[in-house]
């Protein structure tokens, strides 16, 4: 039996079978149990989900949509056209996704061949670096600066204009294709400066510019930049803003000439009916989803005055829903398990760039408080 699993396993890539095991999140509903506290208790800070939930309108047109027994539209053509005038972008440059999550792996599996090269700017969002590796390209790491996390512009210049690359693993990998920016970046929250962006956009590569965030920022999004940079790939998602995370719907605002190829590549049933009504009816709502985007702004602003003045934190500004926090005078991951066993739910890190820190997501300002009184007595 043994020896027929091994011969089996055999037929696997032999990339996948290296990789890293998996290591699943655990379930809310897991977590409340081995904490013995109510899941209504629990203070869930950990994923930058919003705390407001999707607006009314989404359990009302989920509640009347009579056609779940019918296949999606492929094109996703209400959606988009939405979105288009939402956005005001071609209808026709955007594609809709099972998550921001799915149309980064499809950018890779578009782009990307084995032995090809990516620049990623650590740290930052996990998933980039996987779906690279995944598709078999190598991942070369440009790192942000270790004070304010603003990327390093030269290193990326030098990255991509330099003929072959040697990779970290001694594999020399080829120019690289993609480049992998989020701004607001996560988990640092800080903002992607137009004169950076434009040096990039420079260079003969293509940005993949994550704007998972960009809602909460003082700033506009980069959409409008697509029409006139063929090299520009925008990548939104209604996970953050619109409280949709469960119901995985995203989209890609994306040059012309590369649609049709995107199209091939999609799978046509990936976003399902019930994310497209969500979807839809989020947009429809817009004032009140940027009235939430306020709220949380103002929170985030008000958390981050409470943290400043907290003696074993020290976080850093945030254009995004979420704080980083370096933690001093005690291990980062005691004070992680001192607020789960109180039902505080926080992101912590022990990675490269990120030793000591913890993210905490912006909840609501009662979840705050909770947080903050676990704080205050830990500090006494
Ligand atoms: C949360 C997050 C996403 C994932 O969005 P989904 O639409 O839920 O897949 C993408 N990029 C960044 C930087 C994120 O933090």
């Amino acid at each position: 039996m043994m020896r027929e699993e091994a011969r089996m396993a055999e037929l696997l890539r032999q990339d996948v079978a290296a990789l890293d095991p998996y290591t699943p999140i655990q379930p809310f509903e897991v977590l409340s149990k081995r904490l013995g506290l109510d899941p209504a208790q629990i203070v869930k800070l950990d994923a930058n989900e919003n705390p407001y939930g999707p607006v009314p309108a989404v359990a009302e047109a989920l509640a009347e949509y009579g056609y779940y027994h019918i296949y999606p539209d492929p094109e996703q053509s209400e959606l988009r056209t939405e979105l288009a005038e939402t956005l005001g972008v071609a209808v026709d440059s955007i594609l809709a996704t099972h998550g921001a999550d799915e149309i980064l792996d499809t950018l890779c599996r578009v782009f990307l061949e084995p032995g090809d090269a990516v620049v990623n700017c650590p740290p930052t969002f996990g998933m980039y670096r996987f779906d690279a590796t995944i598709n078999g390209a190598q991942v070369l790491d440009v790192w942000r600066s270790a004070d304010d996390f603003a990327v390093d512009v030269g290193g990326i210049v030098d990255a991509i204009e330099r003929d072959r690359v040697a990779a970290p693993n001694g594999a020399v990998a080829g120019k690289p294709k993609l480049l992998f920016l989020t701004s607001p970046n996560n988990p640092s929250g800080n903002w992607l400066p137009d004169d950076a962006l434009a040096r990039l956009l420079a260079l003969p590569v293509m940005v993949v510019l994550d704007e998972a965030y960009v809602e909460f920022s003082d700033y506009e999004s980069r959409v409008g930049l697509v029409e006139d940079h063929e090299n520009l790939i925008v990548v939104r998602t209604f996970s953050k803003v619109a409280g949709l995370a469960g119901l995985r719907l995203g989209y890609a605002v994306c040059p012309q000439w590369l649609m049709p190829h995107l199209w091939k590549f999609k799978q046509p049933y990936n976003v399902n009916v019930a994310a497209s009504v969500a979807g839809l009816a989020s947009l429809r709502s817009r004032s009140e989803i940027d009235r939430r985007a306020k709220l949380i702004r103002e929170e985030r602003d008000r958390l981050y005055g409470l943290l400043s003045e907290t003696p074993f934190l020290e976080p850093w500004p945030s254009e995004a829903n979420f704080i980083l926090c370096k933690v001093t005078g005690m291990p980062a991951r005691e004070l992680k398990e001192t607020l789960e066993r109180s039902g505080v739910m926080v992101r912590y890190y022990s990675s490269a760039g990120l030793e000591e820190c913890i993210r905490i997501s912006v909840g609501r300002p009662d979840q705050s408080d909770r947080l903050l009184a676990v704080l205050h007595g830990i500090g006494r």
